[in-house]
């Protein structure tokens, strides 16, 4: 496997001192983080990593120093500054840094301000993008964010503000309107709001939901619910965080497409969930 993962070297970049990398660890299983991801973990000499980083993903860094910088979901983030800011130090003092976030570093991850701070101080970085959980989670849950017969269309949104609030600024009649599915980050603090919400604005209580916690770990679970239902669903069910929301008829697919539950011998539950009463392939 390791000899498979050789590609020529001349294709490498390579992680100099002084320099911060921002890369995306992909939303758990290790094997979805990308072979740039991988790449960096080899050469840095400082990994300042956070607290949805998966700890064997740690492990391909044994040479560096690994430095937690996480940050409570849904509580204000005084830090941040305070991260941005030592990683400016750690760069300036000659060291190779590699800052690590969950899933992707762009994607709700404060990655863009990070950069940005490490720019205005005049430290070279790059982005190297990740699997995000709101993607690959879903997908290791057999449901596909986009869906011929469900969706042109599909809105990520987060769950909270900065301040750890239901996110006031989101308009959410526009959301429910213009968007078949919608895949909701740091949501289960407010889900009975958000629901709500998404209720009022029109969308049926008994759409169908899917909650996917711990995505792509061995401690994967999904919660499959409806929107009329989910908040109290979820509040019985002790969840353990993080998890990842999805509204819209694409979480029926999972009744055909739940891969890991064929894999251990379940039959489909479903083989044609949405009622579409053709093979899937047909034009
Ligand atoms: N940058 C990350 C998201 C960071 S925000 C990404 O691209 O995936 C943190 C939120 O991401 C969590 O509250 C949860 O909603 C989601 N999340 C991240 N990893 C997850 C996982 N393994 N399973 C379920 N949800 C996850």
């Amino acid at each position: 496997m390791t000899d498979a993962l050789r590609l020529p070297d001349a294709d490498w970049p390579v992680l100099l001192p002084g320099w911060v990398w921002l890369c995306g660890a992909g939303p758990g299983d290790p094997g979805l983080v990308t072979l740039h991801t991988l790449n960096a973990l080899r050469q840095a000499d400082v990994v300042v990593y956070d607290a949805l980083v998966q700890p064997a993903i740690l492990d391909w860094a044994p040479q560096a120093r690994h430095i937690y910088a996480g940050k409570r979901g849904g509580k204000p983030s005084p830090k941040q500054r305070d991260i941005s800011l030592h990683l400016v130090d750690l760069a300036r003092g000659g060291a190779r840094v590699l800052r690590l976030k969950g899933g992707d570093p762009f994607v709700f991850g404060r990655g863009g301000e990070e950069a940005q701070t490490l720019i205005q101080h005049g430290v070279p970085v790059r982005i190297v993008p990740g699997i995000s959980a709101g993607i690959g989670g879903l997908a290791y849950a057999g449901i596909p964010v986009t869906h011929r017969d469900v969706n042109q269309s599909v809105t990520f949104v987060t769950g909270h503000d900065q301040s750890g609030a239901a996110p006031g600024a989101l308009d959410w009649t526009a959301i429910a309107r213009g968007s078949q599915v919608i895949v909701i980050y740091m949501g289960m603090k407010h889900i009975a709001q958000i629901a709500g919400s998404l209720i009022a604005a029109g969308r049926a209580r008994s759409e169908p939901v899917a909650v996917v916690t711990q995505a792509t770990t061995a401690d994967q679970t999904v919660l499959e619910t409806t929107l009329g239902t989910c908040a109290e669903d979820i509040a019985g069910a002790a969840l353990d965080p993080p998890a990842i929301i999805c509204v819209g008829r694409a979480t029926l697919m999972r009744q055909v497409l739940d891969w890991q539950a064929l894999a251990a011998g379940h039959a489909p539950r479903d083989l044609d969930p949405l009622n579409r009463g053709r093979a899937a392939d047909s034009a």
